[in-house]
């Protein structure tokens, strides 16, 4: 037995993407929990999909992955939520069994059994067809039908479009700094890319001690909004951005972060390094892109490392993070420049690109 729900659905990469009323959700299985969506942000992951950048994914897709909402309906085999519960989704579900679940590194889990992959039907179809679900959640849908360990429970006080938030900017963003480069106090970051993701790096450096924190974009306001969020630095990305971030630390950061995912700034990165110095990159580069960094620096110690989604244990950290926002300590209304409706996300995605401003634009359900 299956439901129709209203969603926006991607039918061919570099087109709109259209609102449909009639995406079938099915029942939960084993291990499943069904959620009325409240709200879905727009994250630049999902317009490398729609813009094909990325074809992981088969089409037509319903993207969306920064999603928060309520319980509707339990599967069997769950105890970890009812219905009723108030529960954020994070992309790196866990399956709790494999190599790098059960040695703490659950946001590379393998993913076996966490998707209806080869089971006798999908969890969503269309027109009577099967369709793959994006990265095991399909967020700009009325329901989500996704496994019970890609949600964590959150405080039903705290307001759902915040918390969609934190599922992946936050998550990917302070994890980043936090979890992934585990920044010391007093140490000296750069960020390169002052979107969402950058922002949260920057607020994760401010919240782990660093003593300066260089916030850098091609648009001065942004690296200038930047400053709210904890950076004591605004440099403009120019030619010389390597040359002046080296000059203002006198030698060099001990971290640097890239959180655009593109080439030229994952290597100005790792150029802005001190001796022992490490480079995380976290915007997502292009499929096949390749980065070079001179061979002599690594002899000084300095590394190069990636970091997927904040390296997180988001069971963990989204409710700390939420704790810390609740606390004052973390912007996140800061982040959230505007709700929109569903039939307003594919400009709101369209729109990621062309640096207007916007941080986050989030889409509320209902
Ligand atoms: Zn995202
Ligand atoms: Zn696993």
């Amino acid at each position: 037995m299956t439901q129709h729900v209203r969603a926006l659905l991607l039918t061919e990469t570099g087109k709109p993407q259209e609102i449909i009323d009639d995406l079938d959700v099915d029942l939960p299985l084993d291990h499943e929990v069904l959620v009325r969506t409240c709200a879905c942000g727009v994250c630049h992951s999902d317009l490398h999909f729609r813009q094909g950048k990325w074809t992981t994914f088969p089409l037509p897709l319903v993207l969306g992955h920064e999603c928060a909402g309520v319980v509707e309906k339990v599967g069997p085999q769950v105890t970890y939520l009812k219905p009723g519960d108030h529960v954020v989704g994070c992309l790196t579900a866990f399956c709790g069994e494999c190599r790098y679940c059960l040695t703490g590194r659950m946001y590379i889990c393998e993913g076996t059994g966490l998707s209806r992959t080869g089971k006798s039907r999908a969890r969503l179809r269309y027109k009577g067809k099967d369709i793959a679900q994006f990265v095991n959640l399909s967020g700009f849908a009325d329901m989500l039908l996704v496994h019970e360990r890609a949600l964590v429970r959150i405080d039903p006080e705290m307001p759902l479009d915040v918390a969609a938030a934190v599922g992946c900017a936050v998550t990917t963003g302070v994890g980043a700094a936090i979890n992934t480069a585990r920044v010391r106090p007093g140490e000296t970051v750069a960020v390169f890319g002052c979107g969402g993701v950058g922002l949260n790096v920057i607020q994760g450096a401010r919240i782990a001690g660093a003593s300066r924190i260089i916030a850098i974009d091609r648009s001065e306001k942004k690296a200038t909004d930047a400053l709210r969020f904890g950076a004591t630095d605004a440099v403009l990305a120019t030619d010389d951005v390597v040359g002046r971030v080296v000059e203002m630390t006198a030698g060099g950061v001990e971290h640097a972060f890239e959180a655009v995912g593109i080439r030229a700034t994952a290597e100005n990165a790792f150029a802005v390094l001190r001796p022992g110095g490490m480079a995380t990159i976290v915007g997502l580069l292009p499929e096949g892109e390749r980065i070079s960094v001179p061979a002599t620096a690594l002899t000084f110690d300095r590394r190069l490392q990636g970091s997927n989604m904040g390296s997180n244990r988001f069971r963990i950290d989204i409710p700390a993070y939420l704790q810390m926002y609740k606390d004052g300590r973390l912007k996140l209304d800061e982040l959230i420049s505007r709700r929109i409706g569903l039939d307003q996300v594919d400009n709101a995605m369209v729109a990621l690109d062309s640096g207007d401003g916007i941080i986050r634009s989030v889409a509320v359900f209902g």
